[in-house]
């Protein structure tokens, strides 16, 4: 199956407002998205919020937010409004009600007339008699009128159910799968099972792509649209994302972030987008670096992997690195906004871009930005010069004299540079050679001293950033002992 071109593609994401989207649940709607964008069709976000004791205070702004992030827009949704609004389940219950009074009209609905002790004690008799338990065996032959006290069951044929998933493929699954589920339940809310189906039909929905532990349901779905006399949409069940191990599915009991606390962290929504679209898809090459417009123009349905992906933390790092490396210097700059260390208020937006040069090509997310630039806003501590020559195995080798005879000769040295990296190389080579000391040596004293870490851009491209005044004084540092 290739992905249709045309504009009768809908896709949708449909979330119940329970928490914050992570990285699981957001995955599938990258795919929903991607097949709605390449097909020039529509994509639009439904709050599936009938369960009201399960939602949480903040989960539908949480939602759009991270949507927005990651720059999956929507083309219909509650806060947009579109053709089909409203686009929130708790404000559509008078359709939900037509559509479960018209089946119980016609007796394709009934009303369930057991108690839950009733119905736990059928449950408990069946699993003695190590039988599944299914609700249709028990079927009342007359059911009472439904006065909305009780809770209302669509009435299914148990038969086999064979479709085509665009993902799974051919699929049967036998008619054990069919029972007669609860469309509205004793406290007049609708359920999910049956409001899904109304709105993906009335919404015009073309393709459902949803997650594994929905597959089993699937039939039931089939058999209700049967009953209801409206066609079923394409559906695609997507692998699962699985943590670290490879073995458990992503979820946030076991502690997966939410997708926003990468914002946070100061990933690009670009490396996120092309991280979540390849995890259980691939475009059939080694290619892993995707552009937006890439991921859009080369996504195919079928070649979503069946089995899972790993939300591999070590790829997304390298992957966020890859698309910094890819952005010119002017964008990065503008993305880094708020990562600055509280030390560089105040510097000119020249010297900070300068700055950003050097780092561009190390920096794997925001949230390292303070720790590799600090020291050009700020001198470094004394200790963290001493610390860092002890990390370090060459100079903690050094005596005390041999450091002071190195680093007076540099000061001797750069006074009479003009700070060009060119000059400033030419004067320090030619050091190394005068001092009769290994370069590894001399430089890393300097970049220590300069700016109390190990870790540092280019010594001659961060000297000549620092300038010569700045350089001077921080090599005339005292090192207690
Ligand atoms: N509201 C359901 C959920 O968040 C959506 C499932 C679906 O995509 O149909 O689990």
């Amino acid at each position: 199956m290739t992905t249709p071109k045309s504009s009768s593609i809908r896709t949708r994401f449909a979330p119940s407002p329970t928490g914050a989207l992570h990285g699981g649940t957001i995955r599938t709607t990258v795919f929903a998205w991607l097949i709605a964008k390449q097909g020039q069709g529509k994509f639009l976000l439904r709050i599936e919020d009938t369960d009201q004791k399960r939602e949480v205070a903040g989960a539908v702004q949480n939602i759009m937010d991270s949507l927005r992030w990651l720059g999956l827009g929507w083309d219909e949704g509650p806060d947009k409004g579109g053709e089909y609004a409203p686009y929130t389940q708790s404000e559509r219950l008078d359709i939900y009600k037509q559509w479960a009074q018209k089946l119980y009209e016609s007796g394709k609905a009934y009303a369930d007339p057991y108690s839950t002790e009733e119905l736990q004690t059928l449950r408990e008799t069946a699993q003695a008699a190590k039988k599944p338990f299914l609700y249709r065996d028990y079927r009342p032959e007359n059911p009472p009128a439904w006065d909305g006290s009780q809770p209302l069951r669509i009435r299914l044929e148990p038969k086999s159910y064979t479709w085509h998933d665009g993902v799974m493929g051919d699929i049967t699954m036998g008619p054990e799968m069919i029972d007669d589920f609860i469309i509205i339940k004793s406290d007049g809310f609708p359920t999910y099972n049956f409001c899904h189906i109304i709105d993906d039909y009335l919404m015009k929905i073309s393709h459902v792509t949803r997650s594994q532990e929905f597959l089993s349901s699937i039939p039931k779905f089939l058999a209700a649209h049967e009953v209801m006399g409206i066609p079923s949409p394409i559906n695609l069940t997507v692998p699962p994302v699985l943590d670290e191990t490879g073995k458990r599915k992503l979820s946030k009991r076991l502690g997966a972030k939410p997708i926003l606390a990468y914002r946070e962290l100061g990933y690009l929504p670009s490396a996120m987008l092309n991280f979540l679209a390849t995890i259980g898809w691939n475009d059939g090459t080694e290619q892993e670096i995707f552009s937006i417009d890439e991921l859009i123009e080369k996504f195919k349905i079928e070649r979503i992997q069946k089995s899972g992906g790993i939300f591999d933390e070590q790829r997304l790092l390298w992957l966020n690195g890859a698309h910094i490396r890819r952005l010119p210097l002017d964008e990065l700059y503008a993305h880094v906004g708020d990562f600055w260390p509280a030390e560089a208020n105040g510097a000119n937006d020249d010297y900070k871009k300068q700055v950003l040069s050097l780092v561009h090509e190390r920096l794997k997310f925001f949230a390292e930005l303070p720790d590799l630039t600090r020291f050009f806003f700020a001198e470094p501590t004394v200790q963290n010069i001493v610390e860092n020559i002890g990390a370090n195995k060459q100079l903690r080798k050094l005596d005390v004299a041999e450091r002071d005879r190195l680093m007076s000769a540099t000061q001797t040295t750069l006074a009479d540079s003009d700070f060009s990296q060119a000059d400033l190389e030419l004067k320090l080579r030619a050091l190394v050679d005068a001092l009769e000391v290994k370069p590894g040596v001399l430089f890393s004293l300097i970049r220590v001293v300069i700016t109390g870490s190990n870790v540092a851009p280019g010594l001659f491209e961060t000297l000549a950033t620092l300038g010569k005044e700045t350089s001077l004084k921080r090599l005339s540092v005292t090192l207690a002992e």
